[in-house]
């Protein structure tokens, strides 16, 4: 478990961020220029979004997992609990786990038939 940010919010509650490696505060608190442009990036357009409490979701570990998480993303977008930056980021990194997982499909299907040739070959050799 990463450990937490250690510095408390504009709404007085501890940041539930996860503290950037070898340092007590989040990559936001542990530089607070960064927070600042992001914070005037951001602006009051980004105020309506419905304050939730964190969200932890299971690891997906399937195609059918990124799927759901994809889907419960698009249904909290439009419901304003997520903001479409980070519903925006979570479909990229979506991206990258659906092809891994597709990559790895294809290499153990490969593997299986490496396999199945070897067995055929080395009956064939046998007779
Ligand atoms: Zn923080």
């Amino acid at each position: 478990m990463a450990e937490k940010c250690s510095a408390i919010n504009k709404r007085g509650t501890p940041c539930q961020a996860a503290a950037v490696h070898g340092s007590p505060f989040c990559a936001l608190h542990g530089d607070p220029e960064r927070a600042a442009e992001l914070g005037r990036m951001g602006g009051l357009k980004n105020r309506h979004y419905v304050e939730t409490d964190p969200v932890t979701i299971a690891k997906p570990s399937t195609p059918e997992d990124v799927q759901n998480v994809l889907a419960q993303t698009l249904v909290d977008m439009r419901a304003k609990k997520v903001d479409p930056r980070t519903a925006t980021a979570l479909a990229y990194v979506s991206g990258f786990l659906l092809k891994s997982f597709q990559t790895t499909d294809f290499e153990q299907r490969l593997a299986r038939l490496e396999a199945e040739r070897q067995k055929e070959d080395n009956r064939a050799e046998g007779t």
